[in-house]
């Protein structure tokens, strides 16, 4: 080891150490902590992440940083430790603290507000918050934009790197050329699914069974990985040693937590197969938020929504309820978790219609940065493109503008990554396809060897290598959103019989 980077370790290690601490009080926070602890954890919270902060954005580490980056004896997980810290000092330092200090301040309660006004359904509420929200956004990226970028670039770059408007355009359009059409198609053809029966009485302790099994039967490993019960489902961890999700558990709805399980548990199987040796450094969670999002996009919508995969454990599943599934083949469920439909909520969306929801946010985001739309005019803006769209006109604005929490955390740019993920997921997949018989494995109830390639492509490399290196390196070429249009046409034509 380089002996500059010896003296980083320390604060790399104490910064490790930290966010440990601080993954653990979030977890509790939204598992098992009394209601009543909240306001004093949150300043306890405060203190650690001010300390956290201050552990990396000091005087010190930076010095050594600008004599490690010109040093040729690092690793390659050293080099990108440097790199990827470098970064974040750049990035911090073109914004004047008092501003970022105001920014802070101003989020800090903007959550509230967003929330108030969902509840109320009263848009005039949020308005003015969100307006400044913008205003701050669109400063921060003027301050870091290179000569020549665009402001919604800046931000794109944040949550996927290389991921310019230019190529999300290609890819967004894409879907718009051939998502809708199927869409409307579907429509038109006015096929029922009869889901009821997803909707009788599941007792809560037998669901639980059966999704340990579930989550155990995809390869989530229980010596290093814990699940637990949230208001939200989420995953987190404080390293590969210990990974956590949690699910949501409804009396009267059976798939809500299955999915719940495969997608979590796909977050959860990648956080675990990152190797020894990045886990514990900088780089120890997954590469980004879109290829977090492939990854359990992966295990809900490819893997577990396909009939191969429920062909030898749905018999369990009856098992477990007798009398609610009496009625129910195997092939009905299979259609009822695979039915799709416009609908107004992103987050209750289906796999065929959810990235278009997606899509009309990008291009809402698109004119909020450009300066071409004002913060008046989004509802109206929103309503209009899900009536072009996806056909249908949110009757509130609750339903509509307010229904997701990303705009009043400032978190611009976040979006597009879910939609990615999906695309990368179906990349990665038409090349798993070719090395290895899927189905065959997923009949044989093999679900090792399909983990073991993620793990081996992916899963291992934490945040080593980004997206397109790795789809390069896996696949043989860059981001290509042709397999998930592929993808989803070959299925929903078939599942349809269009
Ligand atoms: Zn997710």
């Amino acid at each position: 080891m380089s002996q500059t980077y010896e003296k980083l370790q320390p604060y790399l290690d104490k910064s490790q150490a930290l966010g440990a601490a601080l993954a653990l009080f979030s977890w509790d926070n939204e598992t098992l902590a009394p209601k009543g602890a909240l306001e004093r954890t949150a300043k306890i919270m405060g203190t650690l992440s001010m300390e956290l902060y201050n552990t990396i954005m000091n005087p010190e580490v930076r010095a050594l940083l600008v004599e490690l980056r010109e040093a040729d004896d690092l690793t390659a997980i050293e080099a990108k430790v440097v790199k990827d810290l470098w970064k974040q000092y750049e990035q911090m330092e073109k914004i004047p603290p008092e501003e970022y200090q105001e920014f802070s301040e101003l989020s800090a309660q903007s959550g509230a507000i967003w929330a108030k006004a969902k509840q109320t359904n009263d848009y005039s509420v949020f308005a003015p918050t969100l307006a400044k929200v913008i205003e701050f956004n669109r400063k921060f990226a003027g301050y870091r934009a290179k000569e020549g970028q665009k402001l919604y670039d800046v931000l794109l770059d944040d949550f996927e790197e290389g991921f310019t408007m230019e190529k999300l355009d290609a890819f967004f359009g894409k879907l718009r050329e051939e998502i809708v059409p199927l869409l409307k198609k579907i429509t038109e053809k006015g096929q029922v699914v009869d889901k009821s029966f997803m909707r009788k009485e599941y007792p809560i302790a037998k669901q639980r069974e059966f999704n340990q099994f579930l989550a155990e039967y995809i390869g989530f490993d229980f010596n290093i990985g814990v699940t637990g019960d949230a208001e939200h489902p989420f995953t987190n961890g404080l390293h590969n040693r210990d990974v956590r999700f949690t699910n949501h558990f409804h009396e009267d709805n059976l798939e809500s937590a299955i999915f719940t399980t495969v997608h979590e548990g796909g977050h959860g199987i990648y956080e675990q197969g990152v190797s020894d040796e990045i886990s514990e450094t900088p780089l120890g969670g997954g590469a980004s938020m879109g290829m977090h999002e492939s990854q359990s996009r992966f295990y809900e919508n490819i893997i577990g929504r396909s009939e191969a995969f429920w062909t030898p454990i749905y018999g369990k599943l009856v098992e477990t309820f007798p009398e609610q599934l009496a009625e129910v083949d195997l092939d009905t469920f299979i259609k009822a978790i695979n039915y799709a439909e416009a609908s107004l909520i992103r987050t209750e969306s289906d796999e065929l219609t959810y990235c278009l929801h997606i899509m009309i946010r990008y291009e809402i985001e698109k004119r909020i940065m450009d300066g071409s739309v004002e913060v008046d005019e989004l509802p109206q803006l929103w309503n209009q493109m899900y009536e072009e769209y996806l056909g249908v006109t949110p009757p509130t604005d609750a339903e509509g503008v307010l229904q997701d929490v990303h705009w009043s955390m400032g978190s611009f740019g976040y979006f597009p990554s879910y939609a990615l993920g999906n695309a990368i997921a179906s990349q990665l997949y038409n090349q798993m396809l070719k090395e290895m018989n899927v189905d065959e494995l997923l009949l044989a109830g093999n679900l090792a060897q399909i983990k073991n390639w993620l793990k081996e492509h992916i899963h291992q490399y934490g945040q080593l290598k980004n997206t397109d290196e790795m789809l390069i390196a896996t696949t043989g070429e860059p981001f290509n959103a042709d397999y998930y249009v592929a993808y989803l046409k070959e299925k929903f034509t078939k599942v349809y019989g269009l």
